[in-house]
């Protein structure tokens, strides 16, 4: 079913920014909440002036209250990338804890169905390749990176409690590596960070022996698949991601191809705990949502150096 008023946190992010787009062309009104920790206003900007969309500044730590009806709840606010968490660990598992609480007690409220964004990192450094969702990781509570993992865990758990306990309408998705337009240059995730490189005609930094492995998936797939569970009833957790998995080598190739850069590749090292492999496996959501991603790495990576250029001319310095 179709959701007529819908909150999403971490709305001026960036997947967040674009599922807010794509309820609002649906005709919803929208609420996003948002405290600009990693996410800006300017990437909602252009839904400013539609009168069902709305940009409410709030800490989801804190004191929430949205007046009205609500009939859905998106709950993605959260750091997402390693050099956004790892700057903000308390915040990550204040967010993944107190803002996942807060949100789905306004679902409750409500009587909202409630989507947590959860993510592939759930699964840690993999010991079953791809991964299901049956699979229950491999995750170090203690290392640099459980500030994200173990957060989205916690809110996998509060999430899955409050569905058994107080009945309400729940839904997991476990969102595996997702790139597009408005990722920010500097974010340290492995895209923007090769194509901000490329552009500038610097030296592409691929981490260890740029084996490992990651799936990549263009935002308009992911969201159309975060849609699709969202308009079901499953409960989840469900994977969605592109099951094309590629060596971060390849990758950083691909991109200066596509940009058609000089750029060398320089090996750095690798970051703690950084998993080996990264595959989804996507039968239940082909199954049960009747998603499955259209758009390869090509086409996706395409378009996000098209953006880049567009957006951020200065990127395309040195080359
Ligand atoms: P992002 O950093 O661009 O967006 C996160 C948004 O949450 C930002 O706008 C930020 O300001 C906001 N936020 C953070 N803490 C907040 C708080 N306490 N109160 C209110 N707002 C807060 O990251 P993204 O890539 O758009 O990720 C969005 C969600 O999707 C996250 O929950 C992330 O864990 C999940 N996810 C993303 C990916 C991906 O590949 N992009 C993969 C797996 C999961």
């Amino acid at each position: 079913m179709r959701a007529q008023r819908v909150v999403v946190t971490g709305g001026a992010g960036f997947l967040g920014s674009h599922l807010c787009e794509r309820f609002v062309a649906r005709g919803a009104q929208v609420i996003c909440m948002d405290n600009f920790l990693t996410g800006a206003p300017v990437n909602v900007e252009h839904l400013m002036g539609r009168p069902r969309f709305r940009l409410v500044e709030c800490d989801l730590t804190g004191f929430v209250h949205v007046p009205g009806p609500v009939d859905l709840v998106m709950h993605f606010a959260s750091a997402a990338s390693p050099t956004d968490y790892l700057r903000h660990p308390i915040q990550t598992l204040k967010v993944g804890s107190l803002g996942t609480l807060h949100a789905l007690g306004l679902a409750r409220e409500k009587g909202a169905r409630f989507v947590l964004a959860s993510t592939s990192e759930v699964y840690g450094d993999p010991l079953q390749h791809p991964q299901t969702e049956s699979y229950w990781g491999n995750v170090n509570p203690v290392g640099p990176r459980s500030v994200y993992d173990e957060a989205k865990r916690f809110s996998e758990s509060l999430t899955t409690a409050y569905r058994a306990t107080h009945g309400l309408n729940t839904a997991i998705v476990r969102i595996f590596n997702t790139y597009g337009p408005r990722m920010r240059p500097h974010d340290g995730r492995a895209i923007p960070t090769f194509i901000r490189q490329a552009l500038a005609g610097e030296p592409l930094t691929v981490t260890g022996d740029g084996g490992q492995t990651r799936s990549i998936s263009y935002v308009d797939d992911t969201v159309d698949g975060i849609l699709a569970l969202a308009d079901s009833s499953l409960a989840g957790p469900v994977n969605i991601g592109n099951p094309a998995e590629l060596s971060m080598l390849e990758l950083a190739c691909l991109v200066r191809d596509l940009t058609g850069s000089g750029s060398p590749i320089r090996f750095v090292d690798r970051p703690v705990d950084d998993p080996h492999v990264r595959r989804p496996d996507t039968t239940l959501a082909a199954a049960e949502l009747g998603w499955r991603p259209r758009i390869g790495p090509e086409a996706g990576l395409r378009r996000t150096i098209e953006w880049f250029e567009r957006e951020l001319p200065e990127a395309r310095s040195a080359s």
